[in-house]
């Protein structure tokens, strides 16, 4: 049996419980507690504040987590990161009032800055030899030059808008972050084994995501072009059709590049285009 650490609510929690469902990992949430079991696999859902879930996973309360780096960098817990998910991005940023000039970093020198984040501002100021005092404050970041609590902020922006409606804008960059799966530091030989299988699903379900299977009727001559239209995983599959001088082509294709590598397949004669979801990829 393992034990997973997600957000119980919050920005992270539906994409989260999406991915154990598509990876197979079923969690009834009718009954759903502080602690929920798989109905189909060895694995318990820890539901916690996303803050506490990096420390959790490092002292072995859970032996693997879904969190945002952000929190993993500020804790600056002992966990590995297993792998990026690919969602949940946004990015730790400075900002400052928006009539203000910004010669560089050098502006913060003798500043006050309010952020959630005081162990990552403090140690990406020292590494720029920054002197800046940081007023730490738990929420309402944006609100704080206004309201004479700081000179600036450093805070988590994904687009800005909350930045634009406060009178700030970005003016450095300091962390991307997005949803991250983590690991505790020593775990013993069974649960590794669990995690791998957890892993292997996982892998299937992000690659799939924003991609389509996409197959066609085309030309036999036109096969060649065809193939450096949609260059597939390997290369896409090509069968006869009956009809003498056509063939049957399947492939894969990105989900914003499909409209482009439509009309490009149609130029050179591809017909009955059919493009279906893609609901696991498995290499
Ligand atoms: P909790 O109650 O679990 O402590 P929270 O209020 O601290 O929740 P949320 O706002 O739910 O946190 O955000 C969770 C995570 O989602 C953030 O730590 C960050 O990694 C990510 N995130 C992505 N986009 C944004 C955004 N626009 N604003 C805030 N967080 C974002
Ligand atoms: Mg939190």
């Amino acid at each position: 049996m393992i034990r997973i650490a997600i957000q119980a609510k919050g920005r992270l929690n539906e994409e989260s419980c999406l991915l154990l469902r598509d990876a197979g990992i079923t969690i009834d949430e009718a009954k759903r507690k502080f602690l929920g079991k798989a109905a189909d696999f060895p694995l318990e859902v820890l539901y916690l504040r996303d803050d506490d879930i990096p420390e959790v996973v490092a002292d072995g309360s859970a032996d693997i987590g879904i969190v945002g780096l952000n929190e993993v960098e500020e804790t600056g817990a002992g966990v590995k990161i297993l792998r990026r998910l690919g969602f949940g991005n946004c990015r730790l940023s400075l900002a400052i009032p928006k009539g203000e000039d910004y010669p560089g970093l050098s502006y913060f020198d003798g500043k006050a800055i309010a952020t959630s984040y005081p162990n990552i501002l403090r140690k990406y100021l020292e590494e720029n030899g920054i002197k800046a005092s940081i007023r730490e404050i738990k929420g309402s970041v944006e609100i704080a030059p206004a309201a004479g609590i700081a000179d600036a902020i450093f805070d988590i922006v994904s687009s800005g808008g909350t930045l634009v409606s406060n009178g700030l804008k970005e003016v450095e960059t300091v962390l991307h972050s997005e949803a991250v799966l983590i690991a505790g530091p020593d775990l013993p030989e069974d649960k590794l084994e669990l995690i791998d299988a957890v892993l292997f699903r996982f892998d299937s379900v992000t690659l799939s995501r924003g991609k389509k299977y996409i197959l066609m009727n085309l030309p036999a001559k036109a096969v060649e072009e065809a193939v450096k239209i949609l260059p597939a995983m390997r290369s896409p599959t090509v069968m006869p059709l009956a009809a003498e001088g056509w063939c049957s082509l399947h492939s894969v294709v990105r989900e914003k590049e499909l409209w482009d590598k439509v009309e490009a397949l149609k130029k050179i004669g591809a017909e009955g285009i059919l493009v279906l979801n893609l609901d696991k990829v498995i290499l």
